[in-house]
């Protein structure tokens, strides 16, 4: 089969597309996505790209192996062991079974809340979306209520993402298996 044809219409398929989460597609050159009706005009072949494991500088606590990073289909971040391996078959893993999720991370700033003067902290979100917020925000969770400053300010890196959209809105759905 030709690797850069679309199967379902013979078009040729655009360069690769990466997405703010880091996973990479291509997609029919006969069919557009329209962000306004979510719908795709044209052809709508769409194909996701494996996404490359990175080999991070840490290694596993469990038997010392190097971890690597790996983003799910849903964009969500987790560090593996490089000696684990999922069977799909037996749905079981294989060799060492360490895996740590990725929720986000927060980075000191050396700039004041507006709201209380207390330091503000860079949120990076564990679909890569930035937030200032203030250092003495917490959850209870417990109670389900915010606590602290309540002070966030949206870093627009993306304008075409909408903030609580999960980072993928303009983007179509992705396969199901
Ligand atoms: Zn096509
Ligand atoms: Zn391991
Ligand atoms: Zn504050």
């Amino acid at each position: 089969m030709e690797e850069n044809v679309c199967p379902k219409c013979g078009s040729p398929l655009t360069d690769i597309i990466e997405t703010p989460n880091g996973r990479r597609l291509q997609r029919c050159s006969a069919g557009e996505w329209d962000p306004k009706t979510k719908k795709t005009e044209g052809c709508d072949y769409i194909k996701w790209l494996p996404v490359e494991p990175k080999v991070l500088d840490e290694k596993c606590p469990k038997c010392g192996s190097a971890l690597v990073l790996q983003f799910t289909r849903f964009g969500k971040k987790m560090k593996k062991c490089s000696a684990g391996e999922w069977d799909p078959n037996t749905k079981k893993v294989i060799g060492c079974d360490f895996v740590e999720w990725v929720n986000g991370t927060t980075e000191p700033l050396d700039e004041d809340c507006p709201q209380c003067g207390a330091k503000l902290v860079l949120y990076t979100t564990a679909n890569g979306k930035q937030m200032k917020k203030c250092s003495t925000a917490g959850w209870d969770k417990e109670k389900r209520k915010a606590t602290g400053c309540t002070y966030v300010e949206w870093l627009k890196k993306a304008p075409q993402v909408k903030e609580d959209s999960g980072g993928e809105e303009f983007l179509p759905p992705e396969p199901k298996e």
